[in-house]
């Protein structure tokens, strides 16, 4: 499958305060050393707790937050992260985003038909007298009626606001759209049309999705892949079905053992995770994840775990599987 995106090694960090008389800058981690690929017509799925780090590191992708370190390319593109606003232009063209809530993110003075019109005008990408024609073509694929083009945001009800909110990302042809949390401020009857509505335009276009949640199920449901983020890194990735039937990393272990069953009779094991998560302004030493790990064992305390392939496509960074630090296969 085409690589349509690489990131390398991204690292974000924001400064959160002084301590006082002028000592040291207190820097919040937010992104830690992160690495994936994306696929044409892929989505990928990163989930994770909240502050986990997911929304800044989607940012960061888009060059709307600029990384400290790190390589973005979009296809054969130079490093993104080097770019100045100017040559990042045609990119960000080829890289949309949907935001969390459908209302902050549409300006209530403009019309449903400026909203859907200011990227084709600003991208020049049909002339001035196509671009009503374009917009009611735009909003009929998201299923509103081209007759609503003169009414304003607040007119519509949270999920035909999102629908306005992909339809603008449309607009221009991304190849990439992030979504962030784009279903997680809707009632639950309106996520599965919004969920299969994003479905079926990756199916039209071939778009691949950075698919930002905290909602596992829906996450199952629409990625491909999925990547579990825990304090700025990634612990686990893997196809989706792989990783929700074999989670071998005891945090998504946890994730998973969280999700409420409807069937009584099917119990797993629960891991209930104790603790609150540390930090990211002062990261645990080794594994990030041990002091809530009901499996840390003396390496982990001391020694960062490294990411690696235990079965195909299936990456997990814990000592647990890497023989090199004692842990082992059974271990699972
Ligand atoms: Fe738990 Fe150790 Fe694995 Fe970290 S490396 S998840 S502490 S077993």
């Amino acid at each position: 499958m085409e690589v349509l995106l690489r990131v390398e090694n991204v690292r974000k960090s924001f400064v959160v305060g002084r301590s006082l008389l002028g000592g040291k800058q207190q820097l919040l981690q937010a992104v830690r050393g992160v690495s994936f690929c994306l696929h044409r017509g892929e989505t990928l799925g990163l989930v994770g707790e909240s502050g986990c780090g997911k929304t800044t590191l989607a940012r960061t992708v888009l060059q709307l937050v600029r990384p400290d370190s790190g390589r973005v390319h979009l296809g054969d593109s130079p490093d993104l992260c080097t770019l100045s606003a100017r040559q990042l232009r045609p990119y960000r063209r080829r890289m949309q985003i949907i935001f969390q809530d459908p209302y902050s993110s549409l300006n209530p003075r403009m019309t449903i038909a400026s909203i859907v019109a200011e990227p084709l005008i600003i991208h020049r990408l049909c002339p001035r007298s196509e671009v009503q024609e374009r917009v009611k073509q735009l909003l009929a694929e998201v299923g509103l009626s081209p007759r609503a083009v003169n009414r304003f945001p607040h007119e519509f009800s949270g999920g035909q606001r999102q629908r306005i909110g992909i339809a603008r990302a449309l607009a221009v042809g991304p190849e990439i759209i992030v979504a962030d949390e784009p279903v997680s401020a809707l009632d639950v009857s309106i996520r599965s049309q919004i969920i299969n509505l994003l479905q079926h335009l990756q199916e039209q276009h071939r778009i691949s999705f950075l698919f930002v949640s905290h909602d596992l199920s829906v996450v199952a449901h629409m990625s491909h892949r999925v990547a579990v983020m825990y304090l700025g890194e990634f612990v686990e990735v893997a196809p989706t079905s792989k990783l929700f039937s074999e989670p071998l990393h005891p945090y998504t272990q946890a994730l998973l053992a969280a999700v409420p069953r409807p069937d009584p009779k099917r119990r797993g094991a629960k891991i209930v995770l104790t603790g609150d998560v540390p930090s990211p302004v002062n990261p645990p030493r080794g594994c990030s994840f041990h002091p809530r790990c009901p499996r840390c064992f003396a390496p982990c305390r001391e020694v960062a775990p490294r990411m690696l392939e235990v079965t195909r496509d299936h990456f997990v960074a814990c000592h647990l599987w890497d023989p090199s630090m004692g842990g082992a296969t059974e271990n699972k």
